[in-house]
């Protein structure tokens, strides 16, 4: 008989460690943003739980590690196999967790699914080096061998891409992981389990363990102080990235970091002012803002100001249904996750308009929806003072600042401590290659809004974070080189 029930909400409220499903004495509640429905209890597991986690990884590590690449390629396969025939399942839980319209959960789905193809096929093109020696009585040998136990903290944001795209590759290198999803969004990490079992991974391979933002702060720092855990990919806020960097420096352990951004998004005079709103929308209010690559500073160049802020208005007027993402299909933007984030928003934007901006759009939360809604918003007559012009939003507010020269632009953009992406429009093939060239930032979009792909290598400069996901090399951050010097031949 099939293991797997029909994948719905109510199924899968437990941790899942040692390819068992884990009650804990302690639970913590989780709630749909869009209409505060009460979805389930999941295990609030603390140190002692997640110590369990970590040992069972270590004990599947010695006979994982061992398999051939093409071997776990075909179990990765397998996974794929599930989490394709319960795309539509999966999508449903994302958008009722976290408020994310169907069509973009469904787009999560095939998001999340390609890194898990991708890593099938990168485990087997995990190369060593053999390299010509400077003595003849010597060989020289390089091997990539697993890293070994790894701990992988996830944002609530992507809930279930941001798993795939660091559990592929270190399963893909022969690392057993142990998953801390967000408090906000754990169901879609127990559903991704569920579906891992039913893959037959390995038990203790794939472990999920779910926690209260509480008992976040003593897990986290469990899993980077571990003797047993050799290294820690995490993706979230920069703050949060800096005390596990902090805790990761005892034990000198691998880190690999996404943290936030401050994305400019840059349109030049000459540019093609449809392709960049068009750019602009998908840049900007996917997720209803809420991702690390979202465009944060909209920088606009003075002759083509005015218009392009009207076209940006015209076309986020006719394009948006605010709504509750989970009863109602047609909506097309969201709720904010929770009410921090609210709060946050709002604070920005209101202190941005105390301090003379202007409101060309929205403008604050959207009370009659639900108390997570924040109306797609517009703002210009920007000034450095206002919070708007250094921190990320993450929601769904278009900050419009206008510019004169490229060499202005530059400079506005790269004045930021983060680099993650950036973006901009022009026509100018000069222009692109030195604009390319200057920013400052991890990732470059150039007349393009959407750039994440499994093929490309994500990542940040500065305090945007370290490592890359996705690509060839997303591989190396579970893998670690070993040289081998065979001598008196
Ligand atoms: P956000 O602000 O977007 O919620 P966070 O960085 O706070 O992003 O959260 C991302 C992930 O980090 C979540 O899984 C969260 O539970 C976890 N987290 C939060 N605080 C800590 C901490 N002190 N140590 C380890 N993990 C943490």
């Amino acid at each position: 008989m099939k293991y797997l029930q029909k994948l719905c909400l109510s199924t899968y409220t437990q941790a899942y460690i040692n390819g068992e499903w884990v009650h804990s004495s302690k639970k913590f509640p989780v709630y749909n943003p869009a209409n505060d429905e009460h979805l389930a209890d999941v295990p609030d597991m603390g140190v002692e739980d997640v110590q369990y986690a970590i040992m069972s990884a270590k004990e599947a590590f010695e006979q994982w590690s061992q398999t051939t690449p093409k071997e776990r390629g075909i179990v990765l396969k397998r996974w794929l196999k599930e989490l394709e025939g319960n795309k539509q399942a999966l999508a449903e839980i994302m958008t009722q967790e976290s408020g994310k319209p169907p069509t973009e959960s469904l787009g999560e789905v095939v998001y999340a699914n390609s890194f898990v193809d991708w890593f099938s096929e990168e485990a087997r093109r995990t190369y060593g080096e053999l390299v010509p020696s400077p003595v003849k009585s010597k060989e020289l040998l390089m091997v990539r061998e697993p890293l070994g136990v790894v701990g992988l903290i996830t944002p609530w944001n992507f809930p279930m891409a941001m798993i795939t795209r660091k559990v592929a590759p270190a399963l893909a290198a022969g690392c057993t992981c142990v998953i801390k999803p967000a408090e906000d969004t754990p169901l879609t990490a127990l559903a991704l389990a569920a579906l891992a079992h039913e893959a037959q991974i390995p038990k203790g391979v794939l472990n999920v363990v779910t926690s209260s933002r509480t008992n976040a702060n003593s897990v986290g720092k469990l899993l980077c102080t571990s003797p047993h855990v050799a290294g820690i990919s995490f993706t979230g806020s920069t703050q949060v990235g800096k005390i596990l960097y902090s805790h990761c420096s005892q034990g000198i352990k691998r880190l690999s970091l996404e943290l936030g951004g401050n994305a400019p998004f840059i349109v030049y005079s000459n540019a093609n002012l449809q392709k960049a709103v068009s750019g602009a929308m998908a840049a900007k209010f996917r997720n209803c803002g809420q991702a690390c690559v979202a465009a944060n500073r909209f920088l606009i160049q003075e002759q083509v100001f005015d218009q392009f802020v009207e076209m940006l208005k015209v076309e986020i007027t006719k394009s948006f249904i605010q709504g509750d993402t989970s009863k109602n299909d047609k909506c097309n933007l969201g709720p904010l996750i929770n009410l921090a984030q609210v709060e946050k928003v709002d604070s920005i934007v209101q202190d941005a308009i105390s301090k003379g901006a202007k409101v060309i759009l929205g403008g604050g939360k959207v009370t009659k929806l639900g108390s997570k809604f924040f109306a797609p918003t517009i703002l210009t007559n920007i000034t450095p003072d206002m919070l708007c012009y250094t921190e990320e939003v993450f929601g769904p507010v278009a900050v419009c600042i206008k510019f004169k020269t490229e060499e202005e632009s530059l400079c506005v953009a790269n004045n930021s401590n983060t680099g993650l992406a950036g973006y901009f429009f022009t026509n100018d093939i000069s222009q692109a290659w030195r604009v390319g060239k200057k920013l400052q930032v991890g990732m470059v979009g150039i007349n393009e809004g959407i750039i994440s792909h499994t093929e490309a290598a994500f990542g940040g400069v500065k305090e945007s974070g370290l490592g890359r996901e996705g690509s060839r090399h997303g591989m190396e951050e579970f893998t670690q080189i070993k040289y081998m010097c065979f001598g008196n031949l």
